[in-house]
Protein backbone atom coordinates (compact mmCIF):
# COMPACT_ATOMS: atom_id res chain seq x y z
CA UNK A 1 0.00 0.00 0.00
CA UNK A 2 1.66 3.01 -0.88
CA UNK A 3 2.00 5.39 1.82
CA UNK A 4 -0.35 8.20 1.25
CA UNK A 5 -3.21 5.75 0.64
CA UNK A 6 -1.80 4.69 4.21
CA UNK A 7 -2.05 7.69 5.92
CA UNK A 8 -5.46 8.92 3.90
CA UNK A 9 -6.75 5.33 5.49
CA UNK A 10 -6.05 6.35 8.69
CA UNK A 11 -7.31 9.48 8.32
CA UNK A 12 -10.88 8.19 7.76
CA UNK A 13 -10.76 5.57 9.79
CA UNK A 14 -9.90 8.10 12.33
CA UNK A 15 -12.89 10.26 11.38
CA UNK A 16 -15.06 7.09 11.04
CA UNK A 17 -14.75 5.60 14.24
CA UNK A 18 -14.49 9.36 16.22
CA UNK A 19 -17.50 9.65 14.96
CA UNK A 20 -18.92 6.82 15.95
CA UNK A 21 -17.69 6.57 19.15
CA UNK A 22 -18.65 10.44 19.66
CA UNK A 23 -22.08 9.57 18.37
CA UNK A 24 -23.12 6.32 20.89
CA UNK A 25 -20.65 7.95 23.86
CA UNK A 26 -23.60 6.66 26.12
CA UNK A 27 -23.35 2.76 25.49
CA UNK A 28 -21.38 0.98 27.62
CA UNK A 29 -18.75 -0.61 24.83
CA UNK A 30 -18.41 2.95 23.66
CA UNK A 31 -17.57 4.39 27.09
CA UNK A 32 -15.33 2.13 27.93
CA UNK A 33 -13.49 2.90 24.35
CA UNK A 34 -13.84 6.51 25.60
CA UNK A 35 -11.95 5.72 28.88
CA UNK A 36 -9.24 3.73 27.84
CA UNK A 37 -8.62 5.05 24.25
CA UNK A 38 -9.57 8.64 23.72
CA UNK A 39 -7.98 9.70 26.81
CA UNK A 40 -5.97 6.86 26.96
CA UNK A 41 -3.78 4.74 24.97
CA UNK A 42 -4.99 7.05 21.36
CA UNK A 43 -3.89 10.82 23.79
CA UNK A 44 -0.82 8.70 24.24
CA UNK A 45 0.09 7.48 21.05
CA UNK A 46 -1.05 11.06 19.28
CA UNK A 47 1.00 13.22 21.99
CA UNK A 48 4.23 11.00 21.43
CA UNK A 49 3.94 11.16 17.89
CA UNK A 50 3.42 14.93 17.74
CA UNK A 51 6.45 15.34 20.25
CA UNK A 52 8.48 13.55 17.88
CA UNK A 53 7.97 15.97 15.11
CA UNK A 54 8.45 18.85 17.70
CA UNK A 55 11.89 17.41 18.95
CA UNK A 56 12.73 17.66 15.35
CA UNK A 57 12.32 20.99 14.39
CA UNK A 58 14.61 22.79 16.21
CA UNK A 59 17.94 20.75 15.19
CA UNK A 60 16.53 20.98 12.10
CA UNK A 61 15.98 24.53 11.25
CA UNK A 62 19.31 25.26 12.92
CA UNK A 63 21.24 22.88 11.01
CA UNK A 64 19.82 23.04 7.78
CA UNK A 65 20.20 26.74 7.61
CA UNK A 66 23.94 26.53 8.48
CA UNK A 67 24.07 24.14 5.40
CA UNK A 68 21.73 26.33 3.41
CA UNK A 69 24.03 29.20 3.79
CA UNK A 70 27.08 27.30 2.90
CA UNK A 71 25.27 26.96 -0.55
CA UNK A 72 24.49 30.66 -1.52
CA UNK A 73 27.18 32.59 -3.75
CA UNK A 74 26.92 35.97 -1.58
CA UNK A 75 25.34 37.69 1.21
CA UNK A 76 23.16 39.84 -1.57
CA UNK A 77 22.03 36.69 -3.17
CA UNK A 78 20.96 35.70 0.83
CA UNK A 79 19.53 38.68 1.02
CA UNK A 80 17.82 38.68 -2.14
CA UNK A 81 16.06 35.35 -0.86
CA UNK A 82 15.06 37.19 2.32
CA UNK A 83 13.79 40.09 0.79
CA UNK A 84 11.94 37.53 -1.43
CA UNK A 85 10.27 35.65 0.81
CA UNK A 86 9.27 38.24 3.40
CA UNK A 87 7.41 39.86 0.24
CA UNK A 88 5.96 36.65 -0.97
CA UNK A 89 4.62 36.09 2.45
CA UNK A 90 3.17 39.41 3.14
CA UNK A 91 1.74 39.60 -0.44
CA UNK A 92 -0.06 36.30 -0.28
CA UNK A 93 -1.45 36.82 3.61
CA UNK A 94 -3.14 40.22 2.25
CA UNK A 95 -4.57 38.83 -0.78
CA UNK A 96 -6.05 35.85 1.44
CA UNK A 97 -7.57 38.07 3.87
CA UNK A 98 -8.44 40.30 0.71
CA UNK A 99 -10.53 37.23 -0.63
CA UNK A 100 -12.13 35.82 2.55
CA UNK A 101 -13.40 39.35 3.16
CA UNK A 102 -14.71 39.75 -0.47
CA UNK A 103 -16.49 36.14 -0.66
CA UNK A 104 -17.57 36.13 3.06
CA UNK A 105 -19.53 39.10 2.52
CA UNK A 106 -21.09 37.90 -0.66
CA UNK A 107 -22.76 34.97 1.37
CA UNK A 108 -22.95 36.62 5.09
CA UNK A 109 -22.43 33.38 7.02
CA UNK A 110 -23.85 35.40 10.01
CA UNK A 111 -26.83 36.96 8.91
CA UNK A 112 -29.49 35.98 11.07
CA UNK A 113 -27.00 34.06 13.77
CA UNK A 114 -28.96 34.64 17.90
CA UNK A 115 -26.12 35.77 19.68
CA UNK A 116 -26.06 34.21 23.26
CA UNK A 117 -25.02 37.63 25.17
CA UNK A 118 -23.82 36.00 27.92
CA UNK A 119 -21.23 34.10 25.80
CA UNK A 120 -16.96 34.74 26.98
CA UNK A 121 -13.89 34.24 25.88
CA UNK A 122 -10.60 36.12 26.98
CA UNK A 123 -7.84 36.30 24.58
CA UNK A 124 -4.36 35.47 25.90
CA UNK A 125 -2.35 38.74 25.44
CA UNK A 126 -0.43 38.87 22.45
CA UNK A 127 3.03 40.86 21.99
CA UNK A 128 3.53 44.13 20.35
CA UNK A 129 5.22 44.50 16.96
CA UNK A 130 7.83 46.76 18.09
CA UNK A 131 8.61 43.73 20.91
CA UNK A 132 8.34 41.22 18.29
CA UNK A 133 10.86 42.88 15.77
CA UNK A 134 13.12 43.50 18.66
CA UNK A 135 12.66 39.66 19.96
CA UNK A 136 14.24 38.50 16.59
CA UNK A 137 17.70 39.16 17.74
CA UNK A 138 18.61 36.57 20.33
CA UNK A 139 20.35 37.06 23.31
CA UNK A 140 21.80 33.97 24.34
CA UNK A 141 21.48 31.19 21.05
CA UNK A 142 21.05 28.52 24.09
CA UNK A 143 17.86 29.62 25.24
CA UNK A 144 16.56 30.59 21.68
CA UNK A 145 16.64 26.96 21.23
CA UNK A 146 15.37 25.99 24.26
CA UNK A 147 12.19 28.03 24.01
CA UNK A 148 11.70 26.89 20.76
CA UNK A 149 12.11 30.42 19.13
CA UNK A 150 12.48 30.28 15.53
CA UNK A 151 12.96 33.32 14.06
CA UNK A 152 16.10 33.92 16.88
CA UNK A 153 17.82 30.64 15.90
CA UNK A 154 17.14 31.73 12.32
CA UNK A 155 19.05 34.62 13.13
CA UNK A 156 22.01 33.00 14.73
CA UNK A 157 21.77 30.52 12.45
CA UNK A 158 22.47 32.65 9.34
CA UNK A 159 24.94 35.01 11.48
CA UNK A 160 26.56 31.44 12.21
CA UNK A 161 25.83 29.78 8.68
CA UNK A 162 27.72 33.41 7.45
CA UNK A 163 30.92 33.00 9.63
CA UNK A 164 31.77 29.83 8.14
CA UNK A 165 31.50 30.63 5.03
CA UNK A 166 33.93 33.85 5.57
CA UNK A 167 36.55 31.46 7.66
CA UNK A 168 36.79 29.53 3.74
CA UNK A 169 38.78 26.50 3.90
CA UNK A 170 39.42 26.16 7.87
CA UNK A 171 35.72 25.87 7.90
CA UNK A 172 35.88 22.44 5.37
CA UNK A 173 35.73 20.41 8.51
CA UNK A 174 32.68 22.06 10.57
CA UNK A 175 30.64 22.32 7.14
CA UNK A 176 31.22 18.75 6.94
CA UNK A 177 30.24 17.83 10.43
CA UNK A 178 26.74 20.22 9.75
CA UNK A 179 26.59 18.19 6.12
CA UNK A 180 26.44 14.48 7.88
CA UNK A 181 24.57 16.07 10.91
CA UNK A 182 21.60 16.67 8.46
CA UNK A 183 21.45 13.59 6.83
CA UNK A 184 21.55 12.04 10.43
CA UNK A 185 18.27 14.54 11.50
CA UNK A 186 16.43 13.31 8.14
CA UNK A 187 16.74 9.89 9.18
CA UNK A 188 15.16 10.36 12.26
CA UNK A 189 12.46 12.47 10.13
CA UNK A 190 12.16 8.80 8.48
CA UNK A 191 11.44 7.06 11.39
CA UNK A 192 8.56 9.10 12.35
CA UNK A 193 7.14 8.98 8.84
CA UNK A 194 6.88 5.83 9.12
CA UNK A 195 5.15 5.38 11.99
CA UNK A 196 2.98 8.09 11.00
CA UNK A 197 -0.34 6.51 9.70
CA UNK A 198 -0.73 5.68 13.69
CA UNK A 199 -0.91 8.73 14.79
CA UNK A 200 -2.33 10.73 12.37
CA UNK A 201 -5.36 7.46 13.48
CA UNK A 202 -4.88 8.07 17.24
CA UNK A 203 -4.78 12.59 16.63
CA UNK A 204 -7.69 12.08 14.16
CA UNK A 205 -9.86 9.77 16.35
CA UNK A 206 -9.79 11.59 19.52
CA UNK A 207 -10.66 14.96 17.80
CA UNK A 208 -13.54 13.48 16.20
CA UNK A 209 -14.50 11.50 19.69
CA UNK A 210 -14.24 14.49 21.46
CA UNK A 211 -16.12 16.98 19.27
CA UNK A 212 -18.31 15.04 17.16
CA UNK A 213 -18.61 15.73 13.50
CA UNK A 214 -22.79 16.82 14.31
CA UNK A 215 -20.66 20.00 16.36
CA UNK A 216 -20.57 21.54 12.12
CA UNK A 217 -24.49 21.44 12.36
CA UNK A 218 -24.12 24.67 14.59
CA UNK A 219 -22.26 26.77 12.63
CA UNK A 220 -22.89 25.18 9.00
CA UNK A 221 -23.08 28.01 6.91
CA UNK A 222 -19.42 29.65 8.60
CA UNK A 223 -17.99 26.34 8.08
CA UNK A 224 -18.58 25.69 4.47
CA UNK A 225 -17.89 29.35 3.64
CA UNK A 226 -14.66 29.14 5.43
CA UNK A 227 -13.82 25.75 3.95
CA UNK A 228 -14.80 26.79 0.92
CA UNK A 229 -12.22 29.90 0.51
CA UNK A 230 -9.44 28.22 2.35
CA UNK A 231 -9.76 25.21 -0.28
CA UNK A 232 -10.38 27.90 -3.30
CA UNK A 233 -7.26 29.86 -1.92
CA UNK A 234 -4.85 26.81 -1.56
CA UNK A 235 -5.83 24.89 -4.80
CA UNK A 236 -6.64 28.71 -7.27
CA UNK A 237 -4.66 31.83 -6.08
CA UNK A 238 -1.53 29.44 -5.79
CA UNK A 239 -2.27 27.68 -9.03
CA UNK A 240 -2.50 30.78 -10.42
CA UNK A 241 0.97 32.10 -8.78
CA UNK A 242 2.94 28.88 -9.54
CA UNK A 243 1.41 28.73 -13.24
CA UNK A 244 2.69 32.44 -13.63
CA UNK A 245 6.04 31.12 -12.26
CA UNK A 246 5.97 28.77 -14.87
CA UNK A 247 5.56 25.93 -12.41
CA UNK A 248 3.09 23.29 -12.84
CA UNK A 249 0.53 23.42 -9.97
CA UNK A 250 -0.90 20.21 -10.85
CA UNK A 251 2.77 17.98 -9.68
CA UNK A 252 3.13 20.80 -6.89
CA UNK A 253 -0.23 19.66 -5.14
CA UNK A 254 0.79 15.69 -6.32
CA UNK A 255 3.89 16.42 -4.41
CA UNK A 256 1.97 18.02 -1.47
CA UNK A 257 0.02 15.75 -0.42
CA UNK A 258 1.04 14.12 2.12
CA UNK A 259 2.47 16.78 3.68
CA UNK A 260 -0.76 18.36 3.79
CA UNK A 261 -2.34 15.60 4.83
CA UNK A 262 0.08 16.01 8.03
CA UNK A 263 -0.50 19.18 8.78
CA UNK A 264 -4.02 18.36 8.42
CA UNK A 265 -3.75 15.86 11.16
CA UNK A 266 -1.36 17.68 13.86
CA UNK A 267 -3.12 21.17 13.01
CA UNK A 268 0.34 22.52 13.96
CA UNK A 269 2.65 24.11 10.49
CA UNK A 270 5.29 23.95 13.37
CA UNK A 271 5.27 20.41 13.93
CA UNK A 272 4.49 19.53 9.92
CA UNK A 273 8.08 21.75 9.66
CA UNK A 274 10.63 18.59 9.69
CA UNK A 275 8.55 17.15 6.84
CA UNK A 276 7.95 20.25 4.69
CA UNK A 277 11.32 20.56 4.72
CA UNK A 278 11.89 17.12 3.47
CA UNK A 279 8.91 17.59 0.32
CA UNK A 280 10.07 21.35 -0.70
CA UNK A 281 13.97 19.42 -1.25
CA UNK A 282 13.64 15.75 -1.97
CA UNK A 283 10.81 16.04 -4.24
CA UNK A 284 9.89 19.71 -5.60
CA UNK A 285 14.18 20.34 -6.19
CA UNK A 286 13.91 23.84 -4.05
CA UNK A 287 18.00 24.01 -3.56
CA UNK A 288 18.60 24.04 0.33
CA UNK A 289 19.84 27.60 0.62
CA UNK A 290 16.03 28.58 -0.05
CA UNK A 291 14.19 25.79 1.79
CA UNK A 292 16.28 25.87 5.02
CA UNK A 293 15.44 29.48 5.41
CA UNK A 294 11.99 30.10 3.37
CA UNK A 295 10.44 26.83 5.22
CA UNK A 296 10.76 27.87 8.63
CA UNK A 297 10.55 31.02 7.82
CA UNK A 298 7.18 30.79 6.66
CA UNK A 299 5.59 28.31 9.34
CA UNK A 300 6.46 31.02 11.75
CA UNK A 301 5.42 33.98 9.59
CA UNK A 302 3.12 32.96 7.12
CA UNK A 303 -0.38 31.63 7.28
CA UNK A 304 -2.55 32.47 5.03
CA UNK A 305 -5.13 30.00 6.26
CA UNK A 306 -5.07 31.78 9.24
CA UNK A 307 -5.68 34.84 7.91
CA UNK A 308 -8.61 33.95 5.69
CA UNK A 309 -10.39 32.73 9.26
CA UNK A 310 -9.75 36.02 10.58
CA UNK A 311 -11.40 37.82 7.58
CA UNK A 312 -14.64 35.06 7.54
CA UNK A 313 -14.71 35.43 11.24
CA UNK A 314 -14.55 39.46 11.04
CA UNK A 315 -17.83 39.41 8.78
CA UNK A 316 -19.74 36.52 10.53
CA UNK A 317 -19.06 37.68 13.83
CA UNK A 318 -19.85 41.68 12.83
CA UNK A 319 -23.12 40.40 11.27
CA UNK A 320 -24.19 38.40 14.11
CA UNK A 321 -23.99 41.41 16.84
CA UNK A 322 -25.43 43.36 13.43
CA UNK A 323 -22.67 45.85 13.47
CA UNK A 324 -21.73 47.31 10.17
CA UNK A 325 -18.11 48.19 8.58
CA UNK A 326 -16.64 50.61 6.54
CA UNK A 327 -14.76 50.22 4.01
CA UNK A 328 -11.93 51.87 6.38
CA UNK A 329 -12.52 49.10 8.47
CA UNK A 330 -12.30 46.48 6.26
CA UNK A 331 -8.79 47.98 5.15
CA UNK A 332 -8.07 47.78 8.95
CA UNK A 333 -8.77 44.10 8.96
CA UNK A 334 -6.52 43.70 6.34
CA UNK A 335 -3.58 45.49 7.34
CA UNK A 336 -3.86 43.97 11.13
CA UNK A 337 -4.06 40.52 9.98
CA UNK A 338 -1.11 40.57 8.15
CA UNK A 339 1.05 42.40 10.30
CA UNK A 340 -0.49 39.97 13.12
CA UNK A 341 0.60 36.98 11.16
CA UNK A 342 4.08 38.38 11.55
CA UNK A 343 3.80 40.02 15.35
CA UNK A 344 2.20 36.45 16.97
CA UNK A 345 5.49 34.45 15.23
CA UNK A 346 5.71 31.61 17.70
CA UNK A 347 3.04 32.25 20.04
CA UNK A 348 0.94 28.85 20.56
CA UNK A 349 -2.56 28.92 19.32
CA UNK A 350 -2.17 31.36 17.14
CA UNK A 351 -5.49 31.63 14.92
CA UNK A 352 -7.70 32.77 17.84
CA UNK A 353 -5.17 35.71 19.26
CA UNK A 354 -4.70 37.59 15.95
CA UNK A 355 -8.56 37.10 15.67
CA UNK A 356 -8.85 38.88 18.81
CA UNK A 357 -6.32 41.51 17.65
CA UNK A 358 -8.23 42.17 14.70
CA UNK A 359 -11.63 42.44 16.74
CA UNK A 360 -9.90 45.29 19.05
CA UNK A 361 -8.55 46.84 15.73
CA UNK A 362 -12.07 47.58 14.46
CA UNK A 363 -14.30 47.48 17.56
CA UNK A 364 -15.86 44.59 17.30
CA UNK A 365 -16.57 42.54 20.70
CA UNK A 366 -13.80 40.03 21.35
CA UNK A 367 -16.60 37.95 23.38
CA UNK A 368 -18.25 37.22 19.56
CA UNK A 369 -14.77 34.35 19.16
CA UNK A 370 -17.07 31.97 21.55
CA UNK A 371 -19.61 32.18 18.91
CA UNK A 372 -16.98 30.02 16.57
CA UNK A 373 -14.97 28.44 18.77
CA UNK A 374 -16.81 25.46 18.68
CA UNK A 375 -15.98 24.65 15.05
CA UNK A 376 -12.42 26.13 15.37
CA UNK A 377 -10.67 23.07 16.37
CA UNK A 378 -12.24 21.44 13.05
CA UNK A 379 -11.35 24.59 10.97
CA UNK A 380 -8.22 24.38 12.31
CA UNK A 381 -6.65 21.36 10.44
CA UNK A 382 -7.94 22.62 7.49
CA UNK A 383 -6.00 26.23 7.55
CA UNK A 384 -2.82 24.67 9.39
CA UNK A 385 -3.33 22.43 5.97
CA UNK A 386 -3.18 25.95 3.91
CA UNK A 387 -0.51 27.86 5.59
CA UNK A 388 2.00 24.70 5.16
CA UNK A 389 1.21 24.86 0.63
CA UNK A 390 1.70 28.81 1.00
CA UNK A 391 5.15 27.72 2.94
CA UNK A 392 5.73 25.33 0.16
CA UNK A 393 4.83 27.49 -2.81
CA UNK A 394 6.93 30.43 -2.01
CA UNK A 395 9.76 28.31 -1.43
CA UNK A 396 9.25 27.46 -4.63
CA UNK A 397 8.54 30.37 -6.42
CA UNK A 398 11.64 31.75 -4.87
CA UNK A 399 13.92 28.84 -5.76
CA UNK A 400 12.47 29.37 -9.24
CA UNK A 401 13.76 33.30 -9.20
CA UNK A 402 16.90 32.79 -7.92
CA UNK A 403 18.04 29.85 -10.18
CA UNK A 404 17.51 27.51 -7.45
CA UNK A 405 15.17 24.89 -8.37
CA UNK A 406 15.95 22.03 -10.14
CA UNK A 407 13.48 21.72 -12.35
CA UNK A 408 13.85 18.14 -13.50
CA UNK A 409 13.71 16.93 -9.89
CA UNK A 410 9.83 19.26 -9.48
CA UNK A 411 8.39 18.41 -12.85
CA UNK A 412 9.39 14.32 -12.06
CA UNK A 413 6.28 12.44 -11.02
N1 LIG B 1 -2.66 25.86 13.54
C1 LIG B 1 -2.20 26.87 12.64
C2 LIG B 1 -0.80 26.53 12.18
O1 LIG B 1 -0.05 25.93 12.94
C3 LIG B 1 -2.21 28.23 13.23
C4 LIG B 1 -3.60 28.66 13.60
O2 LIG B 1 -4.38 28.99 12.68
O3 LIG B 1 -3.93 28.68 14.80
O4 LIG B 1 -0.45 26.87 11.09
Amino acid sequence: MSFTIRILLAMFLGIFLGSLTNTFQNLFLFELVSIFLVSGLFDVIGQIFINLLKLLVVPLVFVSLVCGVGQVSSGTQLGSIGFKSALLYMLTTSFAIFSALLIASFFSPGAGINIESESTFSAPEAPSLKDTFINIFPTNPVSAMSEGNMLQIIVFALLFGYGLLKIGEKGEKIKNFFENLYQIILQIVNIVILISPIGVFCLIFNIFATLGIEIINDLLEYFLVLSFILVFHAFFTYSIILSLSKLNPYIFFIKMRETMLFAFSTSSSSATMPITLKTVEEKLGVGKSVSSFCVPLGTTINMDGTAIMQGVATIFIAQAFSIDLSFTEYLMVILTATLASIGTAGVPGVGLIMLAMVLQQVGLPVEGIALIIGVDRLLDMIRTAVNVSGDAMVSCIVAKSENKLNETAFNKV
